[in-house]
């Protein structure tokens, strides 16, 4: 089996379909987005430029998140893993390569879910999160929660991530095309990645193509 690295847009489904191989394989699911949001709540000492930085759709220093990987990395070793959102940049890429191989870890599969803007810019504006990393969507019947905002999985109250609006969403896409799809060259050039479109109304569609691939 597989760990997994997923490359993407902003909300094309990478927490969804985490959370979907988490329940099914058992996986770690290590979205670098969580553990900042967590940071943001519960460290006051957090400098509060990262903390802007978070809120208003940027991306954080390279130094700061590859510290915090390394972190988690320790904590669980040996588990199989999936990054969701890490990495964002060909310096965290490169970096990621270089702790993979110090841990001696090759099973791993980066995979690129790909989702076109508008499909994405909906999700972004529907989008209800939950602080256990499950979200939901108001503008699709079927991702709606059972109780009007509040988790099915946990129970805690249900919130819109402050850079889910139409001005962030803009800034966090095009930091995406600048920062982030250059990576998807760089996992070619290195045999790693298999493409997943995330395009459809039901996230269980793409899901379905991705296990073809993890296994692989
Ligand atoms: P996400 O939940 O993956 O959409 O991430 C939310 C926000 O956390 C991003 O818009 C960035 O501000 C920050 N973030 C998450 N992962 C990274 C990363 N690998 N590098 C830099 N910033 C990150």
């Amino acid at each position: 089996m597989n760990n997994i690295i997923f490359i993407a847009p902003p909300a094309a489904g990478k927490g969804t379909q985490s959370k979907f191989l988490e329940k099914k394989y058992n996986y770690v699911h290590l979205s670098t987005g969580n553990i900042l949001r967590d940071e943001v709540q519960n460290n006051p000492l957090l400098a509060e430029d990262v903390k802007n930085t978070i809120k208003n759709g940027g991306l954080v220093s390279d130094e700061i998140i590859i510290s915090i990987l390394k972190s988690k990395f320790d904590s669980i070793k040996g588990k199989l893993f999936i990054l969701d959102g890490f990495p964002r940049t060909m310096v965290q890429a490169k970096e990621l390569t270089k702790i993979l191989e110090e841990l001696n870890i090759n099973n791993y599969k980066v995979i690129f879910l790909d989702v076109d803007k508008d499909t994405a810019m909906k999700r972004t504006l529907g989008r209800l999160t939950c602080s256990c990393g499950k979200s939901y969507n108001k503008y699709f019947e079927d991702l709606k929660p059972s109780v009007d905002n509040i988790c099915d999985e946990c129970g805690k109250e249900l919130f819109v991530r402050t850079d889910d609006t139409e001005e962030h969403f803009y800034k966090r896409f095009a930091e995406y095309l600048e920062k982030t799809k250059p990576i998807i060259d760089y996992y070619k050039s290195i045999y790693k990645i298999a493409s997943v479109r995330s395009n459809y109304d039901d996230p269980k569609d793409a899901f379905e193509e991705l296990e073809n691939y993890i296994n692989d």
